[in-house]
């Protein structure tokens, strides 16, 4: 898959695609990620890409003619099947990013990522272009690339070979629930007052029954608790047990 990203801070992404796990996804280009500065489509000698809005009020809006530039070298750049290239718009206004909406790129053959800045981008070339809204959430940000680097993550640890075991099919929001808690080295942690605190027995047991029960109980206490929501989401999408249920109704909330 092959993302395009069009902003006019290219340096921000490359700190992000050379570290981690999901560095093969990207070295390997099976998250293929292409950048597309900006100020390289601008029209005027400033190389400017964005102006004063029309009726006036506080910053600037970035302007159509370059980003239509920009888009229209990508298009021409991928050649073939462009027609369907989701184009996304980063905005607070958008849909809020979910594991589900992950899943869908993390599935798809890539997009092209619009990094807004300033006060945003002039609305015509929204109206035109752009097929999918997305909002990290209900804050302000300075501009799309966090978004996009954030999106780019998400779908790269989802491919196939890029984690070194399939650790995100545990991973909170996958089943629709949220993660329980992990432990590991020491069996006991020494606290101040000269006691220790351990880990559950059950993780120590070799019993990989019992251990899968108790973390998959430990994930309904944490999301009954924490995101009720998503309890109330997997209950009417069939994704409860007899046995989850009869555990939930023993918590005392
Ligand atoms: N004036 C805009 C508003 O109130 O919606 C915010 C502009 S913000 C300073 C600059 C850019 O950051 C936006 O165009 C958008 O691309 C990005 N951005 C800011 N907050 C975001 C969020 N919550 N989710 C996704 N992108 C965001």
């Amino acid at each position: 898959m092959r993302f395009d990203i069009v902003t006019i801070f290219p340096e921000l992404f490359a700190p992000h695609l050379t570290q981690g796990v999901t560095r093969r996804a990207y070295e390997s280009r099976q998250v293929d990620v292409r950048l597309w500065p900006l100020r390289e489509f601008a029209t005027d000698a400033y190389r400017r890409v964005d102006d004063r809005p029309f009726g006036g009020g506080p910053g600037m809006v970035m302007l159509a003619e370059p980003l239509e530039s920009a888009l229209s070298a990508v298009h021409a750049d991928r050649a073939a099947g462009t027609e369907t290239l989701p184009v996304v718009h980063f905005t607070p206004a958008g849909r809020r990013l979910d594991q589900a909406l992950v899943q869908e790129f993390a599935a798809g053959n890539g997009a092209v990522l619009l990094c807004g800045r300033y006060e945003g981008i002039d609305q015509r070339v929204l109206d035109r272009h752009v097929t999918h809204q997305i909002s990290l959430g209900d804050y302000v940000i300075s501009g799309g690339e966090l978004a996009a680097l954030v999106l780019l993550d998400a779908v790269a640890r989802l491919q196939p070979g890029v984690l070194s075991a399939p650790s995100h099919e545990q991973d909170s929001f996958s089943d629709g629930l949220l993660e329980g808690p992990a432990y590991s080295r020491p069996e006991h942690l020494p606290t101040a007052d000269g006691g220790a605190d351990a880990v559950p027995e059950v993780l120590l047991s070799g019993h990989h029954g019992r251990i899968a029960r108790w973390r998959r109980e430990q994930s309904l206490a944490l999301t009954v608790r924490r995101r009720p929501d998503l309890i109330a989401a997997a209950r009417a999408a069939g994704r409860l047990s007899t046995e989850d249920e009869r555990y939930l109704a023993t918590l005392e909330l």
